[in-house]
């Protein structure tokens, strides 16, 4: 956690107290090594880095050619990312994005503040309404009541169906291994563009 490598092509001598790991190579280049707060190295074969218990658990480096927009993802990936927001699957991620009038394939990264806004609304409340009904199909309440959101879908698993807002038949959209539940009026949200 902050922290600097820096190359010395010279034979400097480094200062110890300071330096936490110093390569000297035999043309006399040396590499140095600093952590501001903490820090580990790591000898590891180049051809185990994806397998690394921490570097391997890590995304694309942001500067990296492998670090596309289409890297960066859909938003829908982001909101069943556990690690971004806890609690989301499938059921529900459909209405947030109904609630929140957002296409699940617009980049996280187009979002407006006001978007974002919507977007923060919808998720507390579809996930409230989750709970006030019990959970969603085959969920149970603490007492035992099997959950009736299911009941109460805007638009989740609602397809043909007309959407509550504008009428407009909800449709499928297959998304990786997923089905997305949309209303194509009311979540037309440019998808890789602008909206
Ligand atoms: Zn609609």
């Amino acid at each position: 956690m902050g922290g600097e490598v820096r190359l010395r092509l010279s034979a400097e001598e480094p200062d110890l107290t300071r330096e936490r790991v110093v390569f000297r190579f035999v043309d006399g280049d040396q590499v140095w090594i600093h952590f501001r707060w903490f820090g580990d190295v790591h000898l590891v074969p180049r051809g185990d880095l994806a397998s690394h218990p921490q570097l391997g658990r890590l995304g694309p480096d942001p500067l990296s050619a492998e670090f596309t927009s289409e890297a960066l993802g859909a938003l829908k990936r982001y909101l069943l990312d556990q690690s971004f927001v806890a609690g989301i699957g499938n059921v529900y991620v459909q209405d947030i994005l109904w609630h929140a009038r957002l296409h699940p394939l617009v980049p996280a990264r187009d979002l407006s503040p006001a978007d974002v806004t919507r977007l923060h609304r919808a998720l507390r409340h579809v996930v409230e309404e989750g709970v006030r009904w019990g959970g969603g199909p085959g969920e149970r309440d603490v007492w035992g009541n099997e959950g009736s959101y299911a009941d109460h879908f805007q638009v989740g698993y609602c397809t043909g169906k007309p959407c509550p807002a504008c009428g407009t038949a909800i449709e499928e959209l297959r998304v990786g291994s997923t089905t997305s539940y949309i209303c194509p009026r009311c979540q037309a949200g440019a998808v890789g563009g602008k909206h």
